[in-house]
């Protein structure tokens, strides 16, 4: 860092005389002091130098010739301080010849001037001397100041030479860029391949158009310092024109970079709130602008605004003080976000989630692109759920209550303010009902969203409590009548409402997420079952189990498999899953890698419902799956109706092309049965043989070796109806 010298002080003149004799010396002290300077002697150069260095000269009177370092060597060696070595020097000698001034101007004496000396212009000599000094100091001065505050400004300052193409700059710039001098080529290019390369067109635009149109230049671009990362650059500049001289572009470079990360911060104060970083009042009115017009385009797929308040919140505010509601706040900020985190997680398309802090104790909620206007209660009822857990502030536990209020786009209103006004008038109406519950702005959907609720919270509690079952289906060899394996339905032994039918609820389960655990339980009964049987000394054989849509799509699920077969200890062979045709036909290289992780486990994949799809022959061949499941839709009809017949007829055409083999669910008749084995499928499932059973009942069936009699079947077909069998 280069010192900044100050302007010179209020003081005389100061003269360093250096003459070796000393009469002279005495008779210029006497003149110049006279005159209002104030005046230091050396007796010889070696003396004239250090004072010259400590003594702070204005002007120094040299003599030349003196003993131990002559005038002119004394001269040169003022030039080389780096303190003063500008002062003015006048060379004063007897020898007025031609060399001699000569060798004083080459040793840097500013003038020279012969004895005897002229006292009235000496006087005059040394005022213009000095006066030139204050104003080559002022210059300095004045430029060194100008360093250090571009320096503080992080700035500095560059001239281009349009046509010459070079770039000059001064050393700031080196450090602000991050560039070392000898790596820099001082060209415009050299600059722009700095430049972030997004923003590198525009600015070589703007520098072009500064150049040839003389618009100011005025960019600010990003750059990758090496050592400080991003920074934010400002650049100025005017093209300087002067008749005769190069064209050249004249400018300051500014690191922005605080300014820029100032104006973020305060940017993200206007419109986030501080104390819970979610988006404030304003920005939400915005989002939620927003969100409608993209509603609009997507009828299908509802948007609900939600009011979030916390009941009672003022009381907490007052009774345990400011700061324990400020934690509650931002602990709510945090369930908020958990909650409907959570909530998003199970739906595919995933709905788009805004919270925000409304003021004071009210939170808002954009939910987008929802699958069904009851997703929003299932939100709330998640938001509800989180808020019951207590709160933990200042050493207490709190409960807090809450209630929401729910609008839906359009039903509710098509403005920003008709839904936030609606959301708001249906949260009073819920904190009217008694708190810790929501209600929609329409009280039609109150009823409806209230029963699956109940439904989801009771199913939450049958896994809990254990009221779930898994029945077994025995699955029969077409030819020889064996039973082969059995596919596990799950069945809820409700203790009020009885048995209920997996088609009842496992699509709730699947809405509300509770499918996971589910699914979960139903692998793991359906594996330790099979591997008692097989302990108990049975024929091993394959148990088939169900594998929804949600269940498919997470990306554990192969692990969880395989993890649940070793704990079982069962052998990968005797487990397949079922997977409804439906679930993969969305993307067909996801479900290919899926599909085959669970293949590399060892196990056999078993497309179910076939025929209710649309699968095409071009995705199966590229799905690493065993088994085709004629759906029972078709079965059903294969003897009464020609187009099911002509279907699975087909279906068992092709998964025999392919290699695949055919199973048919849901036969329930001889005749169907019939049909079955004349075309060729492998196994059946269906009442003919058995309705699914207990895992007792099952063990009954399969240790009593009971099979299905193919022999009689085919020929009470033939008795019942020669013509189904086309004789
Ligand atoms: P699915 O996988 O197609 O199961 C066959 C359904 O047809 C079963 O109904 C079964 O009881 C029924 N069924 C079997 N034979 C006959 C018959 O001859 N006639 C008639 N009318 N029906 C027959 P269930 O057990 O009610 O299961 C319905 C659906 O629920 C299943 O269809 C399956 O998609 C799902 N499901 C059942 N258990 C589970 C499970 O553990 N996990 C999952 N994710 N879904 C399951
Ligand atoms: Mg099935
Ligand atoms: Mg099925």
């Amino acid at each position: 860092m280069r010192a900044v010298t100050g302007p010179a002080p209020q003081r005389p003149p100061r003269v360093l005389v250096a003459d070796d004799d000393g009469t002279t010396r005495t008779l210029i002290r006497h003149h110049l002091e006279t005159s209002g300077h104030e005046v230091l002697e050396a007796k010889n150069g070696a003396e004239a130098l250090r004072l010259a260095r400590e003594g702070a000269p204005d002007v120094v009177l040299m003599d030349v010739v003196m003993p131990v370092m002559d005038g002119f060597a004394a001269c040169r060696a003022i030039r080389c301080l780096p303190e003063n070595g500008q002062v003015p020097i006048l060379m004063i000698t007897g020898l007025d010849d031609g060399a001699s001034i000569e060798a004083a101007y080459e040793a840097g004496a500013t003038d020279f001037s012969s004895k005897p000396i002229q006292w009235a212009s000496l006087r005059h000599r040394i005022r213009y001397m000095v006066r030139q000094k204050l104003t080559a100091d002022r210059l300095r001065d004045s430029e060194a100041r100008l360093a250090n505050a571009q320096r503080i400004a992080r700035m500095g300052h560059w001239e281009w030479e349009v046509d010459g193409g070079r770039l000059r700059w001064s050393d700031e710039l080196y450090t602000i860029l991050g560039v070392r001098p000898y790596r820099f080529d001082g060209t415009l290019d050299g600059l722009l391949e700095l430049v972030h390369r997004e923003e590198r067109d525009q600015v070589e635009r703007a520098f072009k158009a500064a150049a040839v149109e003389g618009v100011p230049l005025s960019v600010t671009y990003r750059i990758t310092h090496p050592e400080q990362g991003r920074k934010v650059i400002h650049q100025e500049a005017e093209m300087v024109t002067r008749p005769g001289q190069p064209r050249r572009m004249v400018g300051t470079l500014q690191d922005v970079s605080e300014q820029c990360r100032a104006e973020e911060r305060i940017a993200h104060l206007a419109l986030y709130d501080p104390l819970t970083d979610l988006p404030n009042r304003k920005l939400f009115k915005d989002l939620l602008a927003r969100a409608l017009k993209v509603a609009t385009t997507h009828p299908a797929a509802p948007t609900a605004v939600m009011f979030v308040g916390l009941d009672r919140f003022k009381r907490i505010n007052d009774t345990l003080g400011h700061e324990v509601g400020d934690t509650i706040l931002k602990q709510t900020a945090q369930r908020l976000r958990d909650s409907l985190d959570t909530w998003a997680e199970w739906l595919r398309p995933r709905p788009e989630v805004v919270i925000s802090r409304f003021g004071g104790d009210e939170f808002t909620v954009i939910l987008e692109r929802m699958t069904q206007p009851d997703d929003a209660a299932r939100a709330a009822r998640q938001i509800l759920d989180s808020m019951a857990r207590p709160f933990h502030a200042g050493g207490e536990e709190i409960y807090i209550t809450t209630s929401i209020g729910i609008a839906l786009y359009p039903g509710d209103g098509d403005s920003v303010s008709a839904l936030l006004r609606n959301a708001d008038a249906a949260l009073r109406h819920a904190k009217g009902q008694g708190k810790n519950t929501f209600q929609f702005y329409a009280q039609s959907m109150n009823g409806n969203a209230m029963h699956r609720l109940s439904l989801e919270s009771k199913l939450q509690k049958a896994v809990e409590n254990g009221e779930l079952e898994l029945h077994y289906q025995p699955k029969v060899d077409v030819r020889r009548g064996n039973v082969t394996g059995m596919e596990a339905l799950v069945r809820w032994r409700h203790p009020e409402l009885g048995m209920i039918s997996p088609a009842n609820f496992v699509p709730i389960a699947e809405e509300s997420g509770l499918i996971g655990p589910i699914g979960e339980w139903v692998l793991r009964e359906a594996c330790f079952q099979n591997k008692r049987w097989q302990n108990a000394g049975l024929t091993p054989m394959m148990v088939s189990v169900n594998v929804s849509a949600h269940q498919f799509w997470q990306r554990d699920l192969p692990e969880r498999v395989a993890c649940t077969l070793v704990e079982a200890n069962l052998d990968p062979r005797y487990l397949e899953l079922e997977i409804t045709e439906g679930t993969f036909m969305h993307d067909a290289e996801e479900t290919v890698r899926m599909l085959t992780d669970l293949k590399h486990i060892g196990l056999r994949l078993s497309v179910d419902d076939f025929g209710t799809g649309y699968s095409s022959l071009a995705y199966l061949q590229r799905f690493p799956i065993d088994t085709l499941k004629v759906d029972r839709s078709f079965v059903t009809g294969v003897t009464t109706n020609p187009d099911s017949a002509a279907i699975t007829r087909t279906i068992i055409n092709m998964a025999h092309s392919l290699g695949l083999g055919v199973i048919a669910e849901g036969v329930e008749t001889p005749e169907q049965f019939a049909f079955l084995a004349e075309q060729g499928c492998n196994q059946i499932q269906g009442y003919l043989f058995s309705a699914p059973l207990t895992a007792e009942r099952f063990g009954t069936l399969i240790a009593e070796r009971r099979r299905l009699d193919v022999k009689g079947m085919l020929a009470g077909a033939r008795a019942a109806d020669p013509l189904a069998l086309g004789e």
